[in-house]
Order: C-alpha cells, then structure tokens, then sequence
C-alpha cells in the first residue's frame, strides 16, 4: 500500500532538516527528499554566520539587546524593504535558537557575537557562528535526524530530486513526483529546496537578463521555486536584486565558485590596490566604507567586472587581500589561479583585456594622488604607497551571488499564497525559496540561514499532522 506521509518536505538544508525534525519531534511521519547525495544543503559550504538577539553569550557578555533593535537594525539596512512581519516573527525567535543551538552541542567559534563588515554593519554584536562555519550547525542537527530515521519517523531520500507536485481530485498538493519517477505522497508538501543561485537561465529570466557569477551550493537549482510557481504560487521581491560585492573565483575548491577575499573590506583591511573597470578607469573611491554602495557601483561596469590592480611592492607590504584564506593565499598567484601578472601594466591590460592606454593614465594619476595626499576624483583617504614596481598584478573581481533574492509569497502560516490571494491547499513554503524577505534590497547579517533554520522549526512545530 502507499504510505502517506504526515509531510513530503523537499530539501534537506537547513529548512528542511528544521522542519523535519521539530515535525517528528511531534511523532510527525516526514519523507525528507534530497538532490544531494548528503542532507546539510548550503550549510555544508557557507559561512554559517548566525543572527540573533537576547541570547545567553549577549548577556553574558553584557550584552544589552532586544528583538525589537535586532527588528530596527535589519530595517535601517535593508533600507525599509524587509518584510515587517516576517522580520517580527524572525527576530523574536533567533535569539531563543542560539540558545538552543547551544544547549545542544554547538561549537561556537570564539569571541562571539560580533559585529561584521562583510556587509552593511549591524548597530550590535549580535553575530555568531560555528568553528566549522556551517559544517558546525551540520552537526548539531544531523544526529537529530538520524534519531527520528533510527525511530522510524523520518524517511531520508537523497540523489533524489523532487519534478513535479501531484495533486489529489479536488486540487490540493497531496505529493511529489521525482526525477526519476517515484511518487511520494503526503497530507502536506513543504518546498524548503532553497534558491536558485545556481541555475543561470532561470536567474536570468527573473533579474531581466542578468548575469549570474554563481557562489552558490551547485544545488540550488531553483527547481522548488518553478514548482511552487507551477502550482499557482505567487513569486515575488524579484526587486530584492542586490548581489555580493567583489568575488573572485575560488579554483581551488572541489567545485570552483565566486567568494569574497576577505581584504576588500575597508573597515576590515583599508585598501592598498586600485580597482578598474575594462575600460581601464576607476569607478569608486575603494575606502568606501559602504558595501551597498559599492556593490551597485560594480554592478553598472561592463559585465560587472572589475580589476584589483596591485605592483609587488604592495604584494609583499600589504596585509594579504585573501584574508579569509591566509594558508592558500599564495595559490591564487600560481599560473591555474585567478591573478594576472606581467612586467608591465601595458602587458598586464593586454591580458585582461583592459583597456591599456587608460590603464597606464589611471595608475599615474593615482601615483599623483598618493605623493600629494589629495585623490580630487574619488576622495579616497587611505593611500599608503603607488603602484610603480613591477611585476604588476590583477584579480579580477565580480558582483557575486550565494542566495536567491525573488521567492514565494506565503502567509505567516508558511502555507504558498497564489496572485489571487487563496492559499495553495497543502503546499507550504520556508528558507531561502522565499527569497530575500528578511534582508529586502540589502544584506542583512544572517538574515538568510538563520531564518531559514528558525521558520523551519516554527513550521514543523504547527504542521497539522495525524
Ligand atoms: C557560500 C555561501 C555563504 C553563505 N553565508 C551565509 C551566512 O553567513 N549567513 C546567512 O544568513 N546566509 C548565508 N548564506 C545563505 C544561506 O546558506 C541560505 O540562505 C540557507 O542555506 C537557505 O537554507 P535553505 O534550507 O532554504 O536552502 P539550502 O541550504 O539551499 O538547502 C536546500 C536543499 O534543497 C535541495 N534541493 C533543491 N532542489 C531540490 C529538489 N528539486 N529536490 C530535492 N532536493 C532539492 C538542495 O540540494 C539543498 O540541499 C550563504 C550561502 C552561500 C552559498
């Protein structure tokens, strides 16, 4: 006989492996699909940078903070774009879940929270995450799983992608069809299968045309989305558009993709390079300590492309620009790796395909600027020494983008809302496939992964089971 299943959840990230296990946590029966081959999704990857606010290290770190200035923060950042509600609920429930996560084995890395720069700064250190970056919440929530798969109440599927909703005779999602035909079926379907930030057509075909340079898990292929959409759901905050500012691609990775160098944050590493455009010109002031304002700057250069332009004096003086990855730095610089170098900044352009004869201007205007301590054109301040001692290097750098930004619209139950309003019967949606509801047009510290692992457990504590 089929079973039916209290709920088909597809997906097994942080969503996912949340609203299975607080659903089974309630003797839920649970079918957990995975396109992997391993449940974790983007944590296994990630940064894993947690938010949360009233937790037990704030206090006692004497720490003052509350849910509503945690809400207030991600207001100012997002510049008003984040969905209130969504942002109430969230905030309420993040600072109980680091607490949690605590209480349950979670190697926190040392000296948390903190407050980052990576992206627009939070008023607070209420930033946190694991020893392991994601791998470390990985392993808080993996053996919880297992438990309910060892207690029979959660069946694990993985290489297993879910293609198509089915529905039972009176229109209501009962299931999901996979890849390679199997059906599961359940009295509720939840997509918590993540973005789209690998799945470059589909990108394109919601951000008007844009390119995708794609730091995102390879899995994230967009498929729950095109289903929720296909069931009449309703897709929106494609206006969120705003990638990640200055990535470079990471060859040395098993799966090379775009992530940030750590040393293109000025508050974090005050800048020693230029950075050019193809035409060879500067484009910002590179001690901008804004990183939206940076990231929109990247973004109108053709092909979104910029260089960081650097001589070997400053190779050799200025703190590595791959701060985040201090022990293989020096691999970027081999012959496979992402930096271009030659003798002359003549040579150097003609590589790049830069445009030489204003590379050459650019570089001896800024020479100028740094012997008289004025930079008229930007007004950049820190300028510690010209670029003027070959060998001459570029990394080139891109608008880069690890998350979705346009998702479902669903009501506060998680249940997917069509155009008209009406809820999708059976069909529930939470994580990243509702895109950028938590950080709006802005990027708001872990305001993807924490939501998503927080609305995956407030869902699996209500799904109606039995
Ligand atoms: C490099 C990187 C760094 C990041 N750093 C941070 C950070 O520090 N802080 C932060 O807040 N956010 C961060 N994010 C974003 C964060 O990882 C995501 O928002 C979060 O993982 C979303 O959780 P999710 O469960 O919705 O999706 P995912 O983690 O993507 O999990 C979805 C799962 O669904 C599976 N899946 C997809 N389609 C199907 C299908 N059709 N059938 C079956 N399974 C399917 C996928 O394989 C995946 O395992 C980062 C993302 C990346 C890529």
């Amino acid at each position: 006989m089929t079973k039916i299943y209290d709920a088909v959840v597809i997906g097994a990230g942080p969503a996912g492996l949340t609203t299975a296990i607080f659903a089974a946590e309630r003797g839920a029966s649970i079918a957990l699909l995975e396109s992997a081959p391993q449940v974790g999704g983007a944590m296994l990857i990630n940064r894993g940078q947690l938010s949360g606010a009233g937790s037990k290290l704030q206090e006692e770190r004497g720490i003052k903070d509350t849910p509503q200035r945690h809400f207030d923060d991600a207001i100012r950042i997002s510049r008003g774009t984040a969905s209130r509600e969504f942002l109430e609920l969230a905030v309420g429930l993040q600072g109980p879940f680091i607490d949690w996560l605590m209480d349950h084995g979670f190697e926190m890395a040392e000296n948390m929270p903190r407050i980052i720069h990576g992206h627009e700064a939070y008023d607070e250190a209420r930033t946190y995450w694991g020893r392991e970056d994601g791998v470390s919440l990985v392993k808080v929530l993996r053996p919880m799983l297992e438990a309910h798969v060892a207690a029979g109440r959660v069946d694990v599927f993985t290489n297993t992608s879910a293609q198509t909703l089915l529905r039972d005779e009176k229109g209501a999602v009962n299931g999901v069809r996979t890849e390679d035909g199997r059906d599961y079926f359940g009295r509720a379907v939840v997509l918590a299968s993540g973005g789209y930030a690998a799945n470059p057509t589909l990108f394109s075909r919601l951000h008007e045309g844009a390119t995708l340079w794609s730091g995102s898990y390879k899995y994230s292929s967009g498929r729950g989305l095109e289903m929720g959409e296909d069931a009449g759901g309703e897709i929106i905050l494609k206006e969120t558009f705003l990638p990640n500012f200055g990535g470079f691609l990471d060859h040395t990775l098993e799966q090379p993709r775009y992530r940030a160098p750590g040393g293109l944050t000025p508050q974090d590493r005050p800048p020693w390079e230029i950075v050019v455009n193809r035409e060879g010109k500067r484009f910002y002031r590179e001690d901008n300590e804004s990183v939206d304002e940076r990231t929109e700057l990247l973004i109108e250069q053709t092909e979104s492309l910029g260089f960081v332009i650097f001589d070997e004096a400053i190779r050799c003086e200025a703190p590595s620009i791959f701060s985040y990855f201090p022990d293989k730095a020096e691999r970027f610089f081999e012959p496979e790796g992402v930096i271009e170098s030659a003798d002359s900044l003549a040579a150097l352009a003609e590589k790049c395909g830069i445009d030489a004869k204003n590379l050459e201007a650019t570089v001896e205007k800024y020479n100028r600027a740094v012997a008289s301590g004025v930079d008229a054109e930007f007004g950049r301040s820190h300028m510690p020494r010209p670029i003027s001692q070959g060998p001459f290097y570029a990394l080139p750098i891109v608008s880069y983008t690890v998350r979705g930004y346009a998702g479902l619209k669903v009501d506060l139950d998680f249940r997917v809302r069509s155009k008209d309003g009406q809820a999708v019967q059976g069909l529930y949606a939470v994580g990243e496939v509702l895109g950028s509801l938590l950080s709006g047009k802005g990027s708001v510290g872990g305001m993807s992964l924490t939501p998503a692992l927080v609305f995956g457990r407030y869902l699996g504590e209500r799904l109606p089971i039995g």
